[in-house]
């Protein structure tokens, strides 16, 4: 029942199932993230503009639980792509995470309409090499956005974090970022409970096959397809539950049933248009 890890393009491990704070009460961050690590989670997904990186930090202090066995992931936000302040943001999340350094750094979004994520791009590099970061990636980046970052510098982004979920699996931009060495972290895992993905037939009868709940199968969809994935929730039962994916396996069939599920359809905003 142990969480598998992925090996990034350099060298370090990854657990392929963490939790995400993204919209988690700043206030109540500390307590919920508390929850986590108890489950068993040991990779927190967080970024500056979630405004809760302090909160993650004290759960993280609490603990106790030995940096190397934890992975924490912080972004940069897009208002800080200028070197200068990209060099700055990293030193105020790490003051706020209390860790001298991340195990995973974003570029949160590329803006596309500033054109500065290359240089963005850049900043994270000398951060990596500061040792602020231990792996460096983006988030949020199309085909378009990852091709400059390839042709304009000497770094693999070791994880595009894109939104990805049953309705929308963008199969092209995976299989390129994959044939590239960039690992796909699947944001929004399970749509955000934005429409009734728990109520489709592929996911409630391979839910109720395995006696599982619907989160929990589209969970695993996510693992057995080889996402990053880092569900929310503010509830301890489920942030339990959705942690205990590791006793059960979708076949080939009910995985191909969660696959017809592909509607092009977001949750989120489009990259291009995040500014
Ligand atoms: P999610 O798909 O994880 O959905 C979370 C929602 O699903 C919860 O608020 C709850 O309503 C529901 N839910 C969770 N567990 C459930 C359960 N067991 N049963 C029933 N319902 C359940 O959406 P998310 O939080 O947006 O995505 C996960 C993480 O991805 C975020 O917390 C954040 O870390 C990251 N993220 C990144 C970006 C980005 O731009 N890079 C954007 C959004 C989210």
């Amino acid at each position: 029942n142990s969480v598998p890890t992925i090996e990034l393009n350099d060298g370090h491990r990854i657990p392929q199932l963490g939790f995400g704070v993204f919209k988690v009460d700043p206030a109540e961050t500390e307590r919920i993230v508390t929850d986590a690590l108890n489950a068993g989670y040991r990779h927190i997904d967080t970024a500056a503009i979630y405004g809760n990186e302090e909160g993650v930090g004290a759960a993280l202090k609490k603990s106790g639980i030995p940096r190397d066995e934890l992975f924490i992931t912080t972004k940069l936000w897009n208002t800080e792509h200028a070197t200068d302040r990209a060099l700055a943001a990293i030193d105020e999340s790490l003051e706020k995470l209390g860790l001298d350094y991340v195990d995973l750094y974003l570029v949160h979004w590329p803006s596309p309409t500033q054109d500065r994520y290359v240089e963005a791009w850049h900043a994270l590099e000398q951060i990596k090499a500061d040792g602020k970061a231990r792996s460096i990636g983006v988030s949020n980046f199309l085909r378009e956005h990852l091709d400059r970052i390839l042709a304009e510098s000497d770094t693999v982004p070791a994880i595009d974090q894109i939104e990805l979920h049953p309705a929308l699996q963008s199969r092209e931009l995976t299989s390129f970022a994959r044939s590239k060495g960039i690992a796909i972290e699947a944001w929004g895992p399970l749509g955000q409970g934005k429409y009734p993905l728990f109520d489709e037939p592929a996911v409630a009868d391979a839910a109720s096959a395995h006696g599982k709940t619907p989160a929990q199968v589209v969970i695993r969809w996510h693992l057995q397809h080889g996402n990053i994935v880092f569900p929310k929730s503010n509830h301890a039962e489920r942030i339990a539950a959705n942690f205990d994916v590791f006793d059960f396996e979708l076949s080939g069939d009910e995985m191909a049933g969660i696959d017809e599920l592909e509607r092009d359809q977001r949750v989120g905003g489009h990259p291009n248009d995040v500014e």
